[in-house]
């Protein structure tokens, strides 16, 4: 079986993503690079995630052939790929529908910068224009729209998030549909507060710090 510990990894996120709420049903999708060889362990398509066993992900090479797995990938391919393509950086991907982001990107609006977590995005969480899904014009937009970034909304569909690893796209997930969420309760209550670029830019250089050091992480 090629790649075991990336399609571990990508089920088990994919159960994380259930359990935390971020997706339902068959939507979204998960990906992770393997640096080693540039293969890529990738979700089936259309398969509910609470029964999905490792060897159900799919192995990818960087141009799209599957080398593993018995099960079609994900109807996402080409987003997925066109972002490993457009960035050498990125090791993970991590497509949802996620409610309050998703609302965002039905409103077409940035998601307002209400708090400092939302710099694990990066500069700002911009949203790709409308096409169908699953389509090559819907990974072109995804693709132009990120840029540098590590989130991007698309436009009446969802949220795509991305990391240097798994660990670190799942993680901008969660910080891109907290705020979200956070700007929508606050909108209910009155004018949210947006932090300044100043203020994001300061909270950017603590997280380079945050945490344990890397022996104990
Ligand atoms: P797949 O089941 O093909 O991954 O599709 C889900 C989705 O979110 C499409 O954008
Ligand atoms: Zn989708």
């Amino acid at each position: 079986m090629l790649l075991p510990d990336q399609r571990a990894a990508v089920a088990q996120a994919c159960r994380e993503l259930l359990a935390t709420g971020l997706v339902r049903g068959t939507s979204g999708n998960v990906s992770v690079r393997d640096p080693a060889s540039g293969t890529i362990a990738i979700t089936p398509t259309g398969l509910g995630y609470i029964g999905m066993r490792d060897s159900d992900v799919a192995v990818l090479s960087a141009d799209g052939e599957q080398l593993d797995g018995d099960l079609r990938p994900t109807s996402e391919v080409a987003l997925h790929l066109g972002i490993y393509r457009a960035r050498p950086d990125a090791g993970a991907v991590v497509h949802t529908h996620s409610m309050f982001a998703t609302t965002f990107a039905v409103l077409g609006e940035q998601i307002p910068a209400v708090h400092y977590l939302i710099v694990r995005a990066g500069e700002s969480v911009p949203v790709a224009p409308y096409a169908r899904y699953g389509t090559a014009e819907l990974a072109e937009s995804c693709v132009r729209t990120l840029g540098s970034g590590f989130a991007v909304l698309l436009a009446n569909h969802g949220v795509v998030a991305v990391g240097a690893d798994l660990a670190a796209a799942m993680m901008v997930a969660e910080a891109v549909e907290y705020t979200a969420e956070l700007a929508w309760r606050a909108r209910q209550l009155g004018t949210p507060q947006v932090l300044d670029a100043g203020q994001l830019a300061a909270a950017r250089a603590a997280f380079a710090s945050y945490g344990q050091p890397a022996a104990h992480a």
